[in-house]
């Protein structure tokens, strides 16, 4: 019997790579064999996909590089994610519904299974809160797929403190994925990391760069926030970026940024980030410039 007791035991890279935008890169595959490659060399191994991901077609344009370059797959780990049903050629639903019923999560398993190229998925989280999670019935769900050696291990993302909890009490979930970055601070305050840092479970953190808004929105957050994190990033001698995935990787719940560029520089300076650490100060006065106001 697989142990379900343990699901600490899955050590996810310090800075995780996302394919969401892979069909966006246009890479052939051995364009797409070196990038992994890239990512590998500079420590990351934990790889972040969902089934929706480019259309549906993201996981299979990574699977056809492991599938040229199948060493590859035993030095990574491999997540994904389902639940949401996305309205799309394939997929003709009347509306996009998210959808966690046994026979939808196996089927996205199993999907993604074939199209990754892989006997086993590391981690598997359900993408967005369904309202109509019957939390029984999908822990089976995870048992069943687990002790077919088909999942490793269960988490769930953008899901409330209550929503994490409700689960976890009926399976033992390793992580939940949440949105943090300087742009977006909700994260702090609604529960999430609190309940993270309070199970020892340390979150993989999605849009850390804010999506790239963080490069280009001219709206009065991201320029006040632009002005605030320059002296500080010329002080540590690290590019914005960097500075930004520091800040992420301040807080105590440990998180786990998920890069999402393409480019090799994107990766390294989300990897350099790991040799800096702001004192409070810094990371307060991001924080300020974030919020438009000092702490109370
Ligand atoms: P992100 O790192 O915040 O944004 C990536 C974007 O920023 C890319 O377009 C990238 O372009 C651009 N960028 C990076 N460095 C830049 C720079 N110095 N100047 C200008 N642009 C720059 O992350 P994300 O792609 O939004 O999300 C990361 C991953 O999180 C996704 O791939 C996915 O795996 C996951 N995710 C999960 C959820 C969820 O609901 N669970 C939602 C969204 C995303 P380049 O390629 O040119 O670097």
């Amino acid at each position: 019997m697989p142990d379900r007791t343990a699901p600490g035991r899955l050590a996810l890279s310090p800075i995780v790579a996302g394919l969401w935008r892979l069909t966006e890169w246009n890479l052939d595959v051995p364009a797409r064999v070196r990038w992994i490659e890239q990512a590998l060399e500079l420590g990351i191994r934990t790889f972040d996909h969902a089934d929706i991901y480019g259309d549906y077609r993201a996981e299979a344009l990574f699977g056809e590089a492991l599938k040229a370059a199948p060493a590859l797959r035993q030095h990574m780990q491999l997540v994904t994610k389902c639940g949401i049903c996305l309205r799309s050629h394939d997929r003709p639903y009347r509306l996009n519904h998210y959808d966690t019923s046994a026979s939808h999560v196996r089927a996205q398993v199993e999907q993604s299974l074939r199209k990754l190229h892989t006997e086993r998925l590391d981690l598997v989280l359900i993408h967005r809160p369904d309202y109509l999670m019957d939390a029984g019935a999908l822990a089976q769900t995870f048992a069943a797929l687990s002790d077919e050696g088909k999942v490793a291990h269960w988490g769930v993302s953008n899901h409330s403190a209550s929503q994490f909890a409700l689960l976890h009490r009926q399976h033992p979930l390793l992580t939940q994925q949440l949105e943090l970055s300087v742009l977006q601070m909700g994260a702090l305050d609604d529960g999430t990391l609190d309940q993270a840092q309070q199970l020892g479970l340390r979150p993989m953190i999605w849009s850390p760069l804010g999506g790239g808004r963080l490069f280009r929105d001219d709206d009065a957050q991201a320029v006040r926030v632009r002005q605030a994190m320059q002296p500080i990033a010329a002080r540590h001698g690290v590019s914005l970026a960097t500075l930004a995935y520091a800040w992420i990787l301040r807080h105590p719940s440990r998180p786990h940024p998920i890069t999402g560029s393409g480019r090799r520089e994107g990766l390294r300076e989300a990897v350099a980030a790991l040799d800096v650490r702001l004192d409070a100060e810094d990371w307060y006065a991001i924080w300020v410039a974030s919020k438009g106001h000092g702490v109370p």
